[in-house]
């Protein structure tokens, strides 16, 4: 197996155009993603970690293809995506695969579940012939935790934790290599929310997979992520293996947002420090000079209103774009 990242993302930019101004007469430019830069090893688990609106789902679907970046590279199996056209690009979207938050959004109504997951095998040429593609399906349906008389039933038959298996099992189906999870547990229960992590889990092991997991929230993706990156406004602000940044968070955000993460113990969760964030997140519209964060940061200093802090790797392997870090 070659050690070159399954994934390299680099200097992502995504533009839009949007109407501004009362009648939206003006228009003006959102960088939704401002120079993104990541990869991802084969097997590994990236978490994406920021409030709403940061870029994070913005970078997945740049990903997917399903937005074309306005610059820079996306390197997949060694091939830049953001220069193939729509022939060259079908080869590849089958090897990279979503899962949703709401699965019940992107599962046909009018079909069972045994017609969603066979219809993609049949139209990939995945397996062809029918008798062995309902197999498959069972296969598939057993892979995800489901029972075989889940293939008779239909998306609004089954709960939520159902339903985001079968999203899971479509995933799957197309023999992916790397799974973009975007929020796919921030819709459901939390007793649900870690078995459907531990599912991915053992679906990792078992096929190779790679995740890029999309969440706002660093509890959700500390127990599933080898590294963690961090979005503010666009821009990734620290990028870590697992331990280093909830141990040794060097960002004031990444700080102040495992701050917010209850601890189980009362003793401890009483006496620890707390960073409460200033503020609402900034309109990308008018992002503000310098260090994006500044306005909300605890420690900004005169610098940070005028200079934009680079993302340094502070530690070996832990990367971080802070003046004070
Ligand atoms: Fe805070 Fe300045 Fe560091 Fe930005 S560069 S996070 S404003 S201390």
């Amino acid at each position: 197996m070659s050690d070159a990242p399954l994934l390299e993302v680099r200097q992502l930019v995504k533009e839009f155009h949007v109407r501004t101004g009362l009648l939206g007469g003006t228009t003006g430019v959102v960088r939704a993603v401002d120079g993104v830069s990541f990869t991802i090893r084969r097997g590994e688990t990236l978490g994406l970690v920021g409030e709403s609106g940061c870029g994070k789902t913005t970078t997945g679907r740049c990903i997917l293809q399903l937005e074309r970046p306005t610059s820079g590279a996306i390197l997949f199996e060694g091939r830049d995506l953001t220069a193939l056209d729509e022939t060259a690009l079908r080869a590849f979207r089958r090897r990279i695969q979503v899962i949703f938050q709401d699965p019940y959004s992107s599962l046909n109504p009018r079909m069972t579940v045994g017609q969603i997951l066979a219809e993609p095998l049949g139209v990939h040429g995945i397996v062809p012939d029918r008798h062995a593609r309902a197999a498959r399906v069972q296969d598939l349906l057993r892979h995800v935790g489901l029972l075989p008389q889940h293939a008779h039933r239909y998306p609004h038959q089954l709960s939520g934790g159902q339903r985001q298996r079968v999203g899971i099992a479509r995933a799957l189906a197309m023999e992916p290599a790397l799974i973009i999870c975007d929020e796919p547990v921030s819709a459901l229960d939390v007793s649900i929310q870690a078995q459907i992590i531990n599912l991915l889990e053992d679906l990792q092991a078992e096929f190779g997979l790679t995740y890029l997991f999309i969440a706002h929230d660093l509890s959700v993706v500390r127990h599933i992520s080898d590294r963690v990156a961090v979005m503010y406004l666009g821009r990734i602000v620290e990028l870590a293996d697992r331990k280093s940044l909830y141990d040794e968070p060097l960002h004031p955000y990444t700080r102040a947002l495992l701050s917010a993460v209850p601890i189980p113990d009362p003793e401890l969760e009483a006496s620890r420090e707390r960073t409460v964030l200033r503020g609402e997140v900034p309109s990308p519209l008018h992002p503000p000079s310098g260090c994006v964060f500044h306005p909300r940061c605890p420690v900004a200093v005169a610098r940070c209103r005028e200079e934009v802090p680079e993302l340094r790797e502070i530690k070996p392997g832990h990367w971080a774009a802070c003046f004070l870090a």
